[in-house]
């Protein structure tokens, strides 16, 4: 069913939408107006700003130079460049004893250090031989650790002492090259291809 429209009703709805713009219309007007006066002005001042000549002297001209030069080269280095390289967060893996080695860092100490094989990368295993921790009083046969990998054969060489004596010769021999700098040679021979500079 159609719906029939009261013409008092309309009429009253017609004067007051009537009144309140002939209310508004002027207010609106006017703040129209001053945004427009408002921004003008902001562009002319703008513009005077860039075009006006400034006696400056040239040792600001100087610093502004060099302080931009500086924050475009630091912007370049942090975009176009990867993180400084440390040993810290780059030197976790090197050759020693015919094996290769990995480990990681907690606090600067080296932790979980374990030797691979160069051939087919297995976790490599070790052998103690020479006397047991009981018999080494009276027995001085030279005590040996060997590596060897379970899933390809290979033998690394023999190392010096117990397993113990062995990993902590290893980790030695790390902190070593960390000291001396030796590491940079080794991380830049693990890089991929192209990333070299
Ligand atoms: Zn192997």
């Amino acid at each position: 069913m159609a719906k029939r429209e009261h013409p008092l009703l309309n009429g009253i709805i017609a004067a007051v939408a009537t009144a309140a713009a002939s209310a508004l219309i002027p207010a609106v007007r006017e703040w129209v107006s001053t945004a427009a006066i408002a921004t003008w002005s902001v562009i002319r001042s703008g513009w005077a700003l860039l075009t006006d000549s400034y006696p400056v002297p040239g040792w600001v001209i100087l610093i502004t130079l060099v302080l931009a030069c500086r924050a475009a080269f630091m912007l370049y280095r942090r975009l176009g460049h990867a993180p400084e390289v440390t040993w810290e967060n780059s030197y976790r893996e090197d050759r020693m004893h015919s094996a290769l080695w990995r480990w990681g860092y907690a606090a600067g100490d080296i932790v979980g250090l374990q030797p691979f094989c160069l051939q087919c990368d297995a976790e490599l295993v070790y052998e103690e031989q020479g006397p047991d921790v009981r018999r080494r009083l009276w027995d001085d046969t030279p005590i040996a650790t060997i590596l060897h990998c379970e899933t390809c054969g290979a033998r690394s060489t023999t190392m010096q002492g117990d397993r113990r004596y062995a990993w902590a010769s290893v980790e030695r021999e790390i902190r070593r090259r960390i000291r001396t700098g030796a590491w940079r040679q080794q991380v830049r021979s693990t890089e991929p291809l192209g990333s070299q500079t």
